[in-house]
């Protein structure tokens, strides 16, 4: 490594970590950087953030869009400040990676929390797969906790795969959902539903209010049948609305309570163990596959292969086994 990307790379984690927020933004924006120029002192900082000795929770918040993710995050953040944290608001949307635009963690959604000294929020990284988006979420993180941020909301659109990434940088997640009509419950899948620590009922005032109540009885009944998380609880569930502000300390209540158990029964730790275990393997799938489809022998081998086996004159098993072979030479 150049010593001019460690010295730099150094200078800016000591102004991150003083509370310079535009370094810690552009602390960001060098880790989210796709420029080979730049690996190494992304690199070299996040390795010396992580030396960070921090006491962070990190809650993933889901929910299909429209539910009031957003507004939700404002009030709760508004209320983790008011206890004394420092809150930084982070996204992953996988939808930025094809429009290459961000819908999620827009500032202009989280009005009260931008103009808050005590709280930083990042639009979710753009470009590449579902996992490269996760992988650079997980630096924006490490980063936010190295500048002394120690409440981390991770903001993901409940669409499926994307929890299964989200689930790999959290200690918990919050599941929002609102009562539909009927008894159905509107965003809310069985899949996402085992994966949730805490399911809050959102936009409950007004018109919503007994549906939302309805709901709650219902899901309280559906849940005492799921078996519990890996943790021994079940979900608990809370009725709140963003906009009226009623229940949003009891929700900050119930996230304080699931995570000082997590931490002090010793999850946390075993979660945040597990977590790296399997960033390292997908960082070793990552990287290999990215060197067999980069491979010139395998650039040219591959298109041919692929219509034989189209052509079904070779299983797919087979012409995998003859390109490895191309690959390792
Ligand atoms: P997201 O897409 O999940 O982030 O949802 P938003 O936070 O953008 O909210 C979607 C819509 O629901 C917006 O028009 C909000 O004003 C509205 N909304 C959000 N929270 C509440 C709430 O607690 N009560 C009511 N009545 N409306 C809400």
């Amino acid at each position: 490594m150049a010593q001019g990307d460690r010295t730099e790379g150094n200078a800016l984690l000591q102004a991150l970590r003083s509370g310079d927020r535009m370094a810690l933004g552009r602390a960001i924006t060098l880790v989210e950087s796709t420029r080979p120029a730049d690996k190494a002192a992304a690199t070299a900082l996040v390795r010396d953030a992580l030396k960070a000795d921090t006491a962070s929770v990190r809650i993933g918040v889901t929910g299909i869009p429209g539910v009031g993710k957003s507004t939700l995050i404002d009030a709760l953040g508004m209320e983790l400040i008011g206890r004394g944290h420092r809150v930084a608001v982070l996204a992953i949307d996988p939808s930025s990676t094809r429009t290459g635009g961000s819908i999620l963690g827009d500032k202009t959604r989280m009005e009260r929390l931008a103009g808050e000294d005590r709280a930083f929020i990042r639009p979710s990284p753009s470009g590449g797969t579902l996992g490269g988006v996760a992988r650079r979420t997980r630096e924006a993180m490490i980063l936010c906790e190295a500048a002394g941020y120690d409440r981390i909301l991770i903001e993901t659109v409940g669409v499926g795969q994307s929890e299964t990434a989200v689930d790999q940088l959290t200690d918990l997640n919050l599941l929002l959902a609102i009562g539909g009509t009927g008894d159905s419950l509107q965003g809310i899948k069985r899949g996402i539903m085992e994966s949730a620590d805490l399911i809050a009922l959102t936009k409950t005032d007004g018109d919503n209010e007994p549906r939302n109540q309805r709901a709650a009885m219902d899901l309280k009944q559906a849940i005492a049948l799921l078996p519990p998380r890996e943790n021994g609880e079940r979900p608990p569930v809370k009725l709140c609305s963003a906009t009226t502000g009623k229940g949003i300390p009891q929700l900050a209540d119930a996230l304080e309570t699931i995570a000082a158990t997590n931490l002090a029964n010793g999850y946390q730790a075993r979660r945040r163990q597990a977590q790296t275990h399997w960033w390292l393997h997908a960082a070793i799938q990552e990287a290999l596959a990215g060197e067999f489809n980069n491979d010139a022998r395998i650039r040219m081998a591959l298109p041919a292969m692929e219509e034989q086996v189209a052509r079904g004159e070779i299983s797919p098993f087979d012409a995998a086994e003859e390109l490895l072979r191309v690959f390792r030479g």
